[in-house]
């Protein structure tokens, strides 16, 4: 018999930061790697512990990356990439996902001779053939540039980005430009110029900052790159000026609870900052950065912050989400209206 669903798993769910690498289903992987005859281990259920972190490997970003490791060995092949991301998109409808951004970094799926552009149309490819399955669900792609390639392969992904844009095409495009990967010795500032190229091609901008870096990594990203999305962010809670500044020009911190604490940017027993960014009457969107090493879900996201929040709430954060969606609306960027109102916590 199908289990009655909560109104928490009815509740329409919009999903601005997911990456494509950490959220293939270990199914799927399994199973490409034993068509291919790549796996490394004899059974799923031991794969599955070196896709996903285990009890004990949470607090350090750098068993986390590890778990990134695998995935690669089977997306490095048109067909392959297409079809791991019809998975993820079905994985996000069953969680009443209606708007999905994924994003994905091109050049670490160039190692067998795919170019950036075709890396980039691979991806297209599986969302185009994900949205005949799924109609009713709004769909991109945000593109990566690596922090620790360097700020030349950054331009050169931006530009790359803009001719898959989705301003260019009917169908699916790129609809924004990222930077991730190390904070540390590879900051912001640096990346100014391929930021202005993918801005001027009509991509909008985040970035991941403040997850391993303090505040000022964040300062850089809104000042100079013009950033008007933030991954993470979490060391803005240790300056009362930037979260002002945050909250005046409405910048939205994409929220990824379980993530946060598995890498250590928040530590285990101290409270998230998305309570404190609520607050400041800061926009958030609750995310699950990786759904397969983090094995989270929408849903349990949503779950864990019901300790906090109302379903109201976490109704209203999804709304507000939308609205910062880069996924333009018939064809052009979506009216930013309002803003976020300070929230009230439950308890803590
Ligand atoms: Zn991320």
């Amino acid at each position: 018999m199908k289990k009655k669903m909560t109104a928490l798993e009815k509740m329409q769910k919009v999903e601005l930061h997911q990456h494509v690498d950490g959220s293939i289903p270990v199914d799927v992987t399994w199973r490409l790697m034993k068509k291919h005859g790549l796996h490394p281990v004899e059974t799923k259920k031991e794969m599955q512990k070196l896709l996903v972190l285990q009890a004990g490997e949470e607090g350090a970003l750098l068993r986390y990356l590890d778990k990134f490791h695998y995935p690669q060995w089977i997306t490095q092949f048109y067909d392959n990439i297409a079809l791991v991301i019809e998975s993820i998109i079905a994985e996000a409808y069953k969680n009443n996902v209606r708007l999905l951004e994924l994003r994905y970094a091109p050049i670490i799926h160039s190692f067998a001779g795919l170019t950036l552009r075709q890396t980039i149309s691979s991806v297209l490819s599986g969302i185009n053939k994900a949205k005949k399955r799924f109609s009713d669900m709004e769909l991109g792609l945000i593109v990566i540039a690596m922090r620790h390639q360097g700020p030349h392969i950054a331009k050169i992904l931006a530009r790359q980005a803009i001719s898959e844009s989705q301003a260019l095409h009917e169908r699916s495009g790129v609809i924004g430009f990222d930077l991730a990967g190390a904070e540390r010795g590879n900051p912001a500032r640096l990346f100014e110029e391929s930021y202005t190229i993918a801005r001027s091609g009509g991509l909008h901008l985040t970035i991941h900052a403040g997850e391993d870096e303090g505040p000022q990594a964040i300062w850089e990203s809104i000042d100079i790159l013009g950033a008007t999305r933030i991954g993470h962010g979490c060391s803005a809670i240790q300056d009362k000026a930037l979260l002002k500044r945050l909250a005046k020009d409405q910048i939205m911190i994409e929220c990824c609870y379980t993530s946060n604490y598995q890498t250590g940017a928040v530590k285990i027993g101290e409270p998230h900052p998305i309570l404190t960014f609520l607050e400041y009457g800061i926009p958030v969107s609750i995310c699950t950065d990786n759904t397969t090493v983090s094995a989270t879900h929408q849903n349990k996201e949503n779950q864990i912050l019901l300790q906090w929040l109302s379903l109201a709430d976490l109704t209203k954060i999804h709304k507000i989400a939308e609205k910062h969606s880069f996924i333009h609306l018939n064809g052009k960027p979506r009216p930013m209206q309002g803003t976020t109102r300070a929230f009230k916590r439950k308890k803590i």
